[in-house]
């Protein structure tokens, strides 16, 4: 059984806000506090900082383990040399005047929110409604992506994340309308991660573009925000024309999640699946749950005919799904072939890749430990 929701409008308080900072070309500390309509987890700043001590342990040596690059020029050092991608030649880049991002609408009304000039490629999706927006994460927290939803519509506007890794949340605390899964891990990545956990990823080997001029890449972290409400699977995003299912999908990150727009035959599909290393290493990852997610997705791939992911390429052919649950059950099944890279088992597959630890953890393993 479904339920039906309807994404919550935004609050007098925040269109202040928005009002205050219109003008600003990159954000500033004010929408960094939530204001009192936010209504949620209800993050104090003494926990906030214990978390962010945690999150720093927990992500020093853990984030991306080595293995840094989910492009094609991983052993290069100047991997964006190989920009452009030619994948997004066929669609229109819309000028939104921050130049950090590449904005391009992938459908009518489906903007993917690019940001090249990191390492990671990040592809943040802007989705319109005849009512409402919904942001699909708000990439590294670098530029302003607040300025750029703006720029595209005046919708109200709600951002829920794929999942809660750095590259997705950066920009959350711009927000005042972000929707959740209540897990801990969530709640955890929302206490943010301070500059020690994440300074690797504005060094210079991860950025080669011009970065905004209030942006600082030695202060650089990604800051806390609030979630205002709870989302599950089984539950639609009504936008008002536009109606979005979201589908759990651990593996990569514990909170991870699928949207499926049935009417048009898409699935965003977060970091779950792109046609590049999937990363089935870090903390948080699990082998086996990527592989239940895979078999999962793979059942769909009849529904859907495009996935629109969120690095490196804007849209990849739903069959993937069926070649990653192929992937997965070889994995598991010892039958794959891989290489030792940093520490990490990479498989190579058609297109695709997956990452993870030497030997993969999956609970048949650990049950054949002494
Ligand atoms: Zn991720």
């Amino acid at each position: 059984m479904f339920i039906a929701i309807r994404v919550a409008a935004f609050s007098l308080c925040f269109l202040l806000v928005a009002c205050a900072q219109e003008a600003a070309d990159e954000p500033t500390a004010t929408a960094e506090t939530p204001t009192a309509a936010v209504t949620g987890s209800g993050v104090d700043a003494a926990a906030a900082d214990a978390g962010a001590a945690l999150a720093a342990a927990a992500d020093a040596g853990a984030a991306h383990a080595g293995i840094d690059n989910r492009g094609s020029s991983a052993d290069s050092a100047k991997w964006w040399q190989a920009l452009p991608r030619a994948e997004w030649a066929g669609f229109t880049r819309v000028d939104t005047s921050h130049p950090w991002f590449e904005v391009y609408e992938i459908r009518q009304g489906i903007y993917a929110i690019y940001e090249p000039g990191q390492f990671e490629e990040v592809i943040s999706w802007l989705i319109l409604g005849g009512e409402q927006a919904l942001l699909f994460d708000t990439g590294l927290g670098i530029g302003n992506i607040r300025g750029v939803v703006k720029a595209l519509t005046e919708l109200p506007l709600t951002v829920l994340n794929s999942h809660g890794h750095y590259d997705h949340v950066g920009g959350n605390y711009q927000f005042n309308s972000i929707i959740g899964r209540n897990l801990p891990y969530s709640k955890k990545k929302a206490m943010g991660q301070p500059h020690e956990s994440v300074a690797e990823f504005a060094s210079d080997d991860w950025i080669w573009k011009q970065h905004p001029p209030n942006f600082d890449p030695a202060t650089y972290r990604i800051k806390p925000y609030q979630f205002s409400s709870w989302i599950d699977e089984g539950e639609f995003l009504d936008l008002g024309g536009v109606s979005l299912e979201v589908f759990r999908a651990p593996g990569h990150a514990p909170d991870g999640i699928v949207l499926v727009d049935h009417k048009r035959r898409l699935m965003f599909t977060g970091d779950v699946f792109y046609p590049a290393p999937l990363y089935a290493h870090l903390e948080g990852s699990s082998v086996e749950e990527y592989a239940h997610t895979a078999e999962r997705l793979a059942t769909m791939a009849a529904d859907v005919d495009d996935l629109l992911p969120s690095h490196n390429v804007p849209v990849a052919g739903s069959d993937y799904l069926r070649q990653m649950d192929a992937a997965f059950k070889a994995i598991i099944a010892g039958t794959a072939s891989y290489d030792i890279s940093d520490g990490a088992r990479e498989y190579p597959f058609q297109g695709f890749s997956v990452l993870t630890l030497d030997p993969p953890v999956t609970a048949l393993a650990e049950m054949e430990q002494p």
